[in-house]
């Protein structure tokens, strides 16, 4: 699906964002949290070419107080327009090896008291016989109203209530804040929200996404509790590009996959992949808008749960791994937010070291399976020329534009189930992408390779030109 041309503002050729300005107070101080959060008294001070430089160490492994915790933060119910009942996902989740669940239907919490029909409902009589037979009798409410029979969908609290066990199942409460301009979709998922965040709109691709981060940012400084924003599905309708998405401030989350197979993690030919958009993002972030890094997620957006594996959109494509203190939406948030975590699409890591001399990965090897570890980042000097892409008419077509592949480029590639990648001096910064030989058992698109993507280090060549958010 190609989006139609807009009014939005473009950037025009070699033209650079603008300064950052009127730079929000709440925005500010919660990327500030962030970063010191990421430091929490491991920065190294190291010496490379006559300059200090502060560099991110960190181990991520599980130890005595630290556990991976498995979770999907994208999830629709009957709440929505998913086709199951909020209690049977969970018990989907919870039987499928995950520690925790964020329910995120759109512009809706599942706060309030709400009757649906099963025989017109999007899961119909199915969803309803599964449910009675999974749950009993007591803690279904039915009614009848002329004649026709009535559930009532169970809220947040009594579903989490009846699922959630202490440091084995945790349920957090999430919205899709759905939104647009014009024709083009932009959502964005609040986990952890604790009140309704209607969408806010705006006069742009830009401005619909800055003003509703900016929303769920105001909530979580006035209420004090711990919440993530996410961009999601940034291809979902071509809608979002990689220079809107890196100017929003208080957005350092995005999907770079979501199983959803209508969301072109891929791209196309005239459109950059997700995983593209996320380089973009990263190099110009570091070298001209002194803004923070921004992580990977990858989560499902499941919406249909009764055939299992379809073509349809389902639970299990997707999911982060996040190494926190316990299974509790603060520390879960504060890990994400430090950077301690991977996002996986089937591909399990069992450590991975960042400090000042680079970056070291060691996968969680299976049998008769091998893996390919790709580095990958933007050197210092780069070159920074950038194009529109255009249609065979010549127009200008909306979408993220074409960049040098210096941008993002693979540093180094490994056949093995470690790697280390050491900086060489000139690197803005450097992730890493582990794909397995193993073909994904339900992709979001046809034959993907089941990966892992671990979040992007700051590299030496980051030295100087980003004080601010150090
Ligand atoms: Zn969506
Ligand atoms: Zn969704």
């Amino acid at each position: 699906m190609i989006a139609p041309r807009t009014n939005a503002p473009r950037e025009t050729a070699g033209s650079r964002p603008p300064h950052r300005r009127g730079l929000n107070h709440i925005a500010r101080r919660v990327v500030m949290s962030a970063a010191v959060a990421a430091f929490c008294g491991l920065a190294l001070w190291s010496e490379r070419g006559m300059q200090h430089r502060q560099a991110l160490a960190q181990t991520l492994q599980a130890a005595d107080s630290l556990k991976w915790y498995r979770g999907n933060i994208h999830t629709h119910s009957l709440w929505s327009d998913g086709d199951d009942y909020p209690e049977m996902i969970a018990v989907w989740y919870k039987e499928h090896g995950y520690d925790f669940l964020c329910f995120t239907d759109h512009n809706i919490l599942p706060t309030i008291e709400r009757w649906t029909e099963p025989a017109k409902n999007k899961g119909g009589q199915l969803a309803y016989d599964k449910l009675k037979q999974r749950f009993p009798e007591d803690w279904i409410d039915e009614r009848t109203v002329d004649g026709r029979v009535e559930v009532r969908l169970k809220t947040f609290a009594e579903i989490s209530q009846k699922l959630a066990e202490p440091d084995k199942f945790l349920l957090i409460q999430g919205e899709e804040i759905t939104d647009r301009f014009k024709n083009l979709p932009v959502h964005i998922n609040a986990s952890n929200v604790r009140e309704l965040v209607t969408p806010r709109g705006g006069e742009s691709v830009y401005q619909v996404m800055q003003q509703n981060v900016d929303a769920v940012v105001a909530q979580r400084e006035r209420t004090g509790q711990p919440m993530l924003v996410h961009l999601n599905h940034p291809n979902f309708g071509y809608a979002v590009t990689a220079e809107d998405l890196m100017r929003v401030r208080g957005e350092n989350f995005f999907e770079v996959y979501n199983g959803h197979p209508s969301v072109h993690n891929s791209g196309d030919a005239q459109h950059a992949s997700a995983e593209r958009m996320w380089d973009i993002i990263l190099t110009r972030r570091i070298s001209e808008l002194d803004m923070p890094l921004m992580f990977g997620l990858a989560t499902d957006d499941g919406h249909e749960y009764h055939n299992i594996p379809s073509r349809a959109s389902e639970p299990g494509r997707g999911w982060i791994m996040v190494l926190a203190q316990n299974l509790a939406p603060q520390s879960l948030i504060s890990a994400l937010e430090a950077g301690r975590f991977y996002a996986s699409s089937g591909v399990a890591l069992e450590k991975v070291t960042s400090s000042s001399e680079g970056l070291e990965v060691k996968v969680a090897a299976e049998p008769d399976v091998t893996y390919t570890i790709e580095f990958i980042g933007t050197r210092k000097g780069y070159d920074d020329s950038s194009q529109p892409v255009t249609d065979n008419k010549g127009d200008e077509i909306w979408t993220s534009r074409k960049y040098s592949n210096e941008l993002g480029t693979v540093l180094s590639s490994v056949k093995a189930a470690g790697a280390k990648y050491e900086f060489q001096g000139d690197e803005l910064y450097v992730r890493a992408r582990i794909t397995s030989s193993r073909q994904h058992p339900n992709p979001s698109e046809p034959g993907e390779f089941e990966r892992a993507w671990v979040q992007p280090l700051r590299g030496p060549g980051a030295t100087t030109e980003s004080p601010g958010d150090r």
